[in-house]
């Protein structure tokens, strides 16, 4: 794998979002907002590809934040929101595109399913 496909170090901040240095010392930082309208699940691709926005939902509680956020092995990070809703999950090669200046692209296999 590519160094800068790798992942040396990532602070995760309930309240504003995550911050990764990867392997060639890049850092980026993404925030709360983008990750969730941008979550990989299947349930909310689907959501944007009607057009319609991931977040918030009538139920939703604000502001967002992370619960809990988990290495998914050496592939991704999964997060949970205070909404319950944990199903994305991010891959390392997908968010340094996105860090890259590309877009928040995640392909079809990205997540958990529901
Ligand atoms: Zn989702």
């Amino acid at each position: 794998m590519e160094d800068r496909y790798e992942v040396r170090d990532i602070t995760v901040d309930r309240a504003t979002g995550v911050t990764v240095v990867f392997g060639d010392d890049m850092t980026a930082t993404y925030d709360l907002l983008e990750l969730r309208l941008n979550c990989p699940c299947a349930e909310c691709r689907g959501l944007r590809d009607r057009d319609e926005a991931p977040w918030p939902k009538p139920a939703s509680p604000l502001p967002l934040a992370i619960t809990d956020a988990s290495l998914h092995g050496a592939w991704g990070l999964g997060i949970e929101w205070n909404d319950g809703h944990a199903t994305g999950i991010y891959p390392w090669e997908s968010l340094r595109t996105w860090a890259d200046g590309g877009k928040p692209s995640f392909s079809p296999d990205s997540g958990r399913g529901v």
